[in-house]
């Protein structure tokens, strides 16, 4: 049976040590604060903006909370973000996505400032990545290789998949495990044989968006297996993109869903706040 990879208890870990760095931070007279802006009141956008401000909370980081509504145009949002790329005393800016139709998330995006963009989605934070410059990394993938190091996971020169290449999961995940020495496979929709492709890889990373779609059949003997899809089944139970029940058995180590992937990204998060600091 796999070891149950434990995002639950890792990240927990790495809040602690987010929160033993903002007090020394405190201790010298530097405080760290998040500024979060939500346009329109999404209930699941809500329901991470709490999240992120609860997280703050424990840490003991301050966060400044701007909900706007619904109709707020692309002006006033960027008015905002200009505002807050000014302000000394603001060291992270997270606009929660997804915006409103008549917003260009794009140019959103653009217009904060690097050094402030602690979730790691602008262009030059992904340029940063991809040329192996230090920047912020987008939070996921970032939370995944700690999942990986602090489970005692080797990664250099094991052959990775990774199902999936979006531009906050996929992609940043290809370049973080090329930056640790694996040789890296992207597949997508548009993959042929991807029960093949799956079956070669030493580390199966799995963001394709659905619900327990990867099986024993894709996964090697010994694999370990990394699920970030979050779903609720027809029970209203959290799953994931990984069949856990079929694939355990098979796989050396395996994410559960809940409690894998998913507080590490607020936990990376975190930690990207409180590393701000020393970027301005
Ligand atoms: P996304 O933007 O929808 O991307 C899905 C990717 O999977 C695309 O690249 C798509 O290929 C590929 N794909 C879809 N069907 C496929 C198939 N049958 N075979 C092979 N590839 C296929 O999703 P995302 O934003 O990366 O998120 C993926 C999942 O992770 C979702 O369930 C999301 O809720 C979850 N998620 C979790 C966290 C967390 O904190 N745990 C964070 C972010 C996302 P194409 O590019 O060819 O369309």
């Amino acid at each position: 049976m796999a070891q149950i990879i434990d995002g639950k208890m890792i990240s927990t870990m790495i809040k602690d040590e987010c929160r033993n760095k903002a007090e020394a931070l405190k201790e010298q007279g530097r405080e760290v604060c998040l500024a979060v802006i939500q346009v329109g009141c999404d209930p699941a956008s809500s329901v991470y903006v709490n999240n992120k401000k609860k997280a703050c909370a424990y840490i003991g980081i301050n966060s400044l909370s701007y909900e706007l509504k619904e109709e707020t145009t692309q002006e006033e949002l960027m008015k905002l973000i200009n505002e807050l790329n000014g302000r000394k005393d603001v060291n992270g800016i997270l606009v929660q996505l997804p915006l409103p139709g008549h917003i260009d998330e794009n140019a959103i995006i653009k217009a904060i400032d690097p050094k402030k963009d602690v979730d790691g989605f602008h262009p030059q934070s992904v340029g940063a990545l991809c040329i192996g410059q230090p920047g912020f990394v987008s939070c996921t993938p970032a939370g995944i290789i700690e999942l990986l190091k602090r489970s005692g996971v080797t990664i250099c020169g094991k052959r990775c998949v990774i199902i999936g290449r979006s531009n906050i999961v996929g992609k940043p995940m290809a370049l973080l495990m090329l930056r640790e020495n694996a040789t890296v496979t992207v597949a997508h929709s548009r993959t042929e044989n991807l029960r093949e492709v799956c079956r070669q890889a030493d580390i199966l990373i799995v963001a394709m968006g659905k619900p327990r779609y990867i099986d024993a059949s894709y996964v090697k003997e010994g694999a370990v297996v990394i699920d970030v899809g979050i779903h609720r089944n027809e029970d209203n139970k959290l799953c994931g993109d990984v069949d856990f029940e079929s694939v355990s058995p098979v796989a050396s180590a395996i994410t559960p869903v809940p409690g894998g992937v998913g507080p590490m990204t607020i936990a990376m998060l975190m930690k990207n706040c409180v590393e701000s600091i020393e970027l301005q």
